[in-house]
């Protein structure tokens, strides 16, 4: 999903005071913003631990996508942010495929349901 071509460093820094969660980072236009929980998405990819994180800029109302590595990750998912988990684009192995026959078990409920 990255490219890898984006090298750009944004910083991203959460600030926890009495009432609010103020999560600070950068607008690509704008320069630092601040923004709460409630103004950004996380979405993470199954099993890897990272993900990217989206919000939208309260100036300029630019969409923006960032990439969230382990550590942004577990801040975001501490303050509370939604997030939702990606299905990997990795296709079922042979070996799952297997593992999942096998948890099965031996019970013969499969042939009959393929038979009603
Ligand atoms: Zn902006």
């Amino acid at each position: 999903m990255f490219q890898g071509t984006d090298i750009r460093v944004h910083t991203l820094e959460v600030l926890t005071e009495t009432t609010m969660t103020t999560i600070r980072t950068t607008c690509n236009r704008c320069g630092d913003i601040e923004l709460t929980t409630a103004d950004l998405r996380l979405e993470l990819v199954a099993d890897s631990g990272t993900g990217q994180y989206m919000f939208e800029c309260p100036f300029c109302e630019c969409l923006q996508h960032r990439p969230a590595n382990d550590r942004v990750v577990s801040i975001l998912l501490a303050t509370g942010v939604e997030y939702r988990v990606l299905p990997t684009d990795e296709p079922i192995s042979e070996a799952e495929i297997q593992a999942f026959a096998d948890a099965l078990g031996d019970d013969d409920w499969y042939p009959a349901f393929m038979q009603a």
